[in-house]
């Protein structure tokens, strides 16, 4: 049975905790494999809201096994925080597997995260301040520690205190902050890895052995694909790898174990932090999404920058990520303005691209070209059939198709699970008066 990835198309917040949902329930594994607990989904469990941000949400699903792949990097004590308000709701959480090659994130981390923002003063990347980025440094020099060293207590204080020493010159003759105690780190740490113990396995092994054995992998991804280290608008990007090629990094999965590329969008863009966005509107209807589409984050609390649909930004999506599908998010935020637009291309140094420009000062100038195509005035949240959907809704959902050169398969029209409309062959292809 080949395995599934889930990835945002965007900067992340297209709405892939709603299209995880809806696959999560037709899967056996929901595997997150980049990143840390700076991802969010806000689930329904236990009759309360309870915010995810590192435990798949999968794990809702009793027949699901939610894992944690070696490419994520854990705040262990973040995760049992997880857990146990997980227990708290009745939801048992002994299902979740956690590789024992995943990076951990250590109080140091945290602490660096923190002084080296403020360092940069008005240069700052807009981090979530949890440790991740620093975590992730520290896996790329080959100094950090890793879920399976909370298992050898000798090993775990040896490591520690090798990196602590370089840390706390650091942090007390840098940044002029207090050092660091390793005692009362390997204390907690060591507890923790005690609580985590029978979680820690093998991941690789256990989805290679899954896929034989013919049970269904979702591959979830966080963030989004401009957010990608390699792939994203740097230097604002995430640090780690949340496009379809990470998926199989972070999991360690070869790339013929994968069919579907499901890619998730959103019916506008938005974006937080610094950075260019050649489609952001800050009138009325940049309002209109972000006041409709509640565009605050999940983790951050942060109000999000809101445009119009961007479809070289969308075909670039495609490109990186070998997208067989689109799942169209939050079209129902768009019902109510006289007409939509569509970014079909920029215009920058006198040049038109149809793609992604190739140097980051043409992305900065880049003007959106668009198309202006009728809006619809029906709110669409009762709607339950893609063909009941007004014809001008249609025609933009059809457009987006068009333009990204993959089928629309999904689209979304508010929080619930029963708001997802599924678009047929023929719904797709009977274009609207
Ligand atoms: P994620 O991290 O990609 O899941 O994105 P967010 O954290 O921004 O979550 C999306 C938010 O939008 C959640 O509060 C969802 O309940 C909500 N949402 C998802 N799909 C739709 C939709 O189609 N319409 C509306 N109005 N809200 C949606």
């Amino acid at each position: 049975m080949p395995a599934t990835i889930l990835i945002g198309t965007q900067w992340g917040d297209e709405g892939k905790g709603k299209a995880t949902d809806l696959l999560a329930a037709r899967s056996d594994f929901v595997v997150r494999y980049q990143g840390g607990n700076n991802a969010g989904h806000t689930v329904l469990a236990g009759g309360r809201l309870l915010k995810l941000h590192l435990i798949p949400s999968g794990i809702l699903y009793p027949s699901v096994t939610p894992v944690i792949a070696d490419g994520v990097v854990v705040d262990p004590k973040v995760l049992l925080e997880e857990m146990d308000a997980l227990a708290e709701r009745g939801i048992d959480p002994s299902r979740l597997a956690l590789s024992g090659n995943a990076h951990l994130i250590m109080p140091y981390h945290l602490e660096l995260d923190k002084v080296t923002e403020r360092f940069l003063g008005k240069h700052k990347l807009g981090t979530t301040r949890r440790g991740i980025g620093p975590a992730y440094a520290d896996k790329a020099a080959r100094i950090g520690l890793r879920v399976q060293d909370l298992t050898d207590p000798k090993i775990f204080r040896e490591k520690l205190d090798l990196v602590l020493k370089e840390k706390n010159l650091v942090l007390t003759r840098v940044y002029n902050r207090l050092p660091l105690d390793g005692d009362s780190i390997a204390r907690d740490y060591l507890r923790y890895g005690e609580r985590l113990g029978t979680h820690i396995t093998d991941t690789g092994a256990l989805l290679y052995g899954a896929l034989r054995a013919g049970r269904r992998v979702l591959l979830e991804g966080a963030q989004g694909t401009l957010l990608d280290l390699d792939h994203g608008t740097y230097p604002f990007v995430t640090s780690s790898n949340p496009v379809a090629g990470g998926a199989l990094t972070g999991s360690g999965l070869g790339p013929k174990e994968i069919d579907d590329v499901i890619g998730v969008t959103k019916a506008y863009v938005t974006r937080v932090g610094s950075g260019p966005f050649p489609t952001e509107d800050v009138s009325t209807a940049g309002r209109q999404m972000r006041e409709k589409g509640r565009e605050v984050g999940t983790t951050t609390g942060r109000s999000r920058r809101c445009g119009w649909f961007d479809a070289v930004l969308l075909r670039y999506a495609v490109r990186i990520n070998g997208l067989t599908e689109l799942f169209l998010t939050k079209l129902d935020v768009l019902s109510g303005l006289p007409q939509v637009r569509i970014c079909a291309a920029y215009r920058a140094g006198g040049r038109r691209y149809e793609d992604m420009p190739p140097h980051q000062t043409l992305f900065h100038k880049a003007e959106a070209v668009y198309e202006s195509l009728p809006g619809w005035q029906e709110e669409l949240e009762d709607v339950r059939r893609f063909q009941d959907l007004p014809g001008a809704a249609r025609a933009y959902v059809a457009r987006i198709e068009e333009l990204a050169g993959v089928p629309v398969r999904h689209v979304s029209i508010g929080p619930d699970r029963e708001q997802t409309l599924e678009v047929g062959k023929v719904a797709r292809h009977r274009r609207p008066a």
